[in-house]
């Protein structure tokens, strides 16, 4: 069964990790795709990789026009949008004192700013009755070390989406968070651990997840669809944490 047949849906961070396997589970299942990301050559891979048709835009979340181009790209080649994943994300682990005023602005730019403003412009688009699924974080729960600010932009987006899920229920718009815990994806190559060091670091994370692994980008997908799809119809402003039990720990 196709469980978003004939749904167009948007992916920001789509081109990558997480966003690229939900692309390709949602196109599988069905979904007109819409990935964005910072490179135009990862974005033009990503559609090959996705393929059914899957489409593509360039930009930077921060860019309060790239939203608006989104929009503009949305408008003309589907005049509707069913479900809007406020994925892209980026992170950098420090302690606080170490945080410069740019690497702040840099998160929060990038993990808040823009996923506010990606809602506010997009949401004209989205059809009543269809959802919303913003990428959060364990982190945004739990004390991790070095995570303050990475956290602090994560819990804020986790908070818009539980307003919003108030805020859009005139028109039925479900709103969800999903709350990934340690993923094997890029993002854990922006974490400063050293090629050599990786086996080593991920044995630690792995011993700290009570599911004895970290997740794979597939199985945030599956979850994913679940918010998405009809499988979730009655699922509205939760935060799902997947993350191999580790929110528990
Ligand atoms: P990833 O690095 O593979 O993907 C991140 C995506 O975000 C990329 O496609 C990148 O192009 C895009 N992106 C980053 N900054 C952008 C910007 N300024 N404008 C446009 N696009 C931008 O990593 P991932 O693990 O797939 O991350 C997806 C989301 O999941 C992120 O929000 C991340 O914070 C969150 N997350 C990941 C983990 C993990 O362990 N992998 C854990 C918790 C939360």
């Amino acid at each position: 069964m196709q469980q978003l047949k004939n749904k167009v849906a948007v992916i920001t961070g789509g081109n990558s990790g997480i966003g690229k396997a939900t692309a390709q589970l949602f196109a599988e299942e069905g979904a007109q795709i819409i990935i964005t990301g910072r490179r135009a050559d990862v974005v033009d891979q990503a559609i090959a990789d996705i393929g059914h048709g899957a489409i593509g835009l360039v930009g930077d979340v921060a860019d309060l026009a790239h939203h608006q181009k989104l929009a503009d790209l949305v408008t003309s080649r589907f005049g509707r949008l069913d479900v809007y994943m406020a994925n892209a994300g980026i992170i950098n682990l420090t302690t606080s004192d170490k945080v410069t005023p740019e690497e702040y602005d840099r998160h929060f730019a990038t993990n808040t700013r823009g996923v506010f403003f990606g809602v506010q412009t997009v949401a004209p688009l989205i059809r009543d009755g269809g959802n919303i699924i913003v990428t959060s974080s364990l982190a945004a729960t739990k004390i991790l070390p070095d995570h303050t600010v990475y956290a602090g932009s994560k819990a804020a987006v986790a908070a818009f989406a539980k307003n919003w899920a108030i805020e859009f229920k005139p028109r039925k718009i479900r709103v969800n968070i999903l709350s990934p815990g340690p993923v094997e994806t890029a993002i854990l190559d922006k974490l400063g651990v050293s090629e050599a060091d990786r086996p080593a670091f991920e044995k630690h994370m792995a011993s700290l997840i009570p599911a004895g692994r970290m997740g794979l980008p597939e199985e945030l997908a599956r979850a994913a669809l679940f918010l998405a799809s009809d499988a979730g119809s009655f699922v509205n402003g939760i935060e799902l944490h997947v993350d191999g039990g580790m929110t528990l720990v």
